[in-house]
């Protein structure tokens, strides 16, 4: 066969498994559970789908409030059915107060801790305010949610652990027909010591990490019993906590794991019909997407429950930019991604942009300690 008839042939191939997947996709669109593991920076944040209804687990911290509140509109999320606070560390719990103001909530889920910080008094102040339902979560509770989803509580235990807020997080899992997730918060390794000898199935297909990928969590001893084909770690870029450490990262390597990360992938939405499921990643860190820079590598990935990739799509792909443009104040030393916080309370006068990191640090700025540019 000549060369270019057989590149005609791959070509309707990849056609055909397309057009399959977006029919099977449409067919398929009101029972598919979908799990977004947004983008905050250094924080945690996934918003679940399913059915009309939704879920906010944490929100990042308060500066992220507006992303993920925007992020759960462009979802057409106009309310939650249920919103899970799983500690009250700020980088959990701050970008939940943007959304309790705006955005009503039919219940609230909670740690059942207490912290002095002041953003946790307004959250506490706003759900009272509200009048929102506010339950305790303790292993043993299922929330019903919808008969055709299982979600379980299966940690913090009736007795807490020590005064630890991270080990205490609200740990969730949630199975639909054969494909599971386990939420861990910043449950660390004597949470799941505790779960290793409860009598809970811990075996997942889809990890959020616990604790940023930090080696406070994920022992060798409960990865190997939760196998999950999938890990997922929502990890500021260039955090000041070394957070994913490489020893976490081998020990999910080890497992046969495929991680993603949200300060590598940007937002990570993984759908599933509950037998399958398809991770799509694509979009560049959210850090990145106000600046001109061209999109990276757009891919989704399709699994079946157990762990084989049955198919991968890539789609846009182009050069990924690393650098500019950046934005800064003629009132302060420091620049900013023009996406971040502190950029966008610039006044326009006093605004100066720079194409590039070292264009930027010549004209002696430094880099802004929220968002982290180059
Ligand atoms: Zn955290
Ligand atoms: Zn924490």
């Amino acid at each position: 066969m000549k060369k270019s008839n057989l590149k005609w042939l791959l070509q309707v191939a990849l056609l055909s498994v397309l057009i399959v997947a977006i029919s099977a996709a449409t067919v398929s669109a009101t029972e598919n559970l979908t799990v977004h593991f947004l983008d905050v920076g250094q924080g945690d944040s996934e918003l679940l789908q399913f059915d009309g209804k939704n879920v906010l687990i944490d929100a990042g911290t308060s500066d992220m409030g507006p992303r993920v509140e925007s992020y759960l509109r462009d979802h057409g999320v106009s309310s939650l059915d249920l919103l899970v606070a799983t500690h009250p560390h700020e980088d959990h719990i701050g970008g939940l107060i943007t959304i309790l103001k705006d955005i009503p909530v039919k219940q609230v889920l909670d740690s059942g801790q207490t912290h002095t910080a002041p953003s946790f008094e307004t959250y506490l102040n706003l759900i009272d305010q509200k009048g929102i339902p506010f339950e305790t979560a303790q292993r043993g509770q299922t929330i019903n949610l919808d008969p055709n989803l299982k979600i379980e509580v299966l940690s913090p235990p009736a007795t807490l652990f020590s005064d630890d807020l991270n080990q205490n997080s609200v740990v969730l899992k949630v199975t639909y027909n054969k494909v599971s997730f386990l939420l861990m918060g910043d449950a660390g390794i004597e949470a799941e010591n505790s779960l290793l000898s409860s009598s809970y199935n811990l075996d997942s297909d889809i990890l959020k990490v616990g604790h940023h990928g930090s080696s406070s969590a994920s022992s060798s001893s409960f990865l190997a019993k939760v196998k999950p084909a999938i890990s997922i770690i929502e990890v500021g870029k260039g955090n000041d906590y070394g957070h994913p450490t490489k020893k976490t990262l081998s020990a999910l390597q080890n497992t046969g794991s495929k991680i993603y990360r949200t300060d590598l992938d940007g937002d990570i939405v993984v759908t599933t019909d509950g037998q399958s499921y398809t991770v799509t990643t694509g979009k560049q860190p959210f850090w990145n997407t106000a600046s001109t820079a061209p999109k990276s590598t757009s891919s989704a990935t399709t699994w079946t429950s157990g762990g084989t990739a049955s198919s991968t799509t890539a789609t846009t792909t182009a050069a990924l930019s690393s650098d500019g443009p950046f934005v800064g104040s003629a009132k302060s030393n420091k620049y900013h991604y023009p996406s971040c916080s502190g950029a966008q309370k610039i006044k326009p006068a006093n605004q100066v942009t720079f194409s590039s990191s070292a264009d930027a640090r010549a004209q002696g700025y430094v880099p802004c300690g929220i968002c982290h540019p180059p």
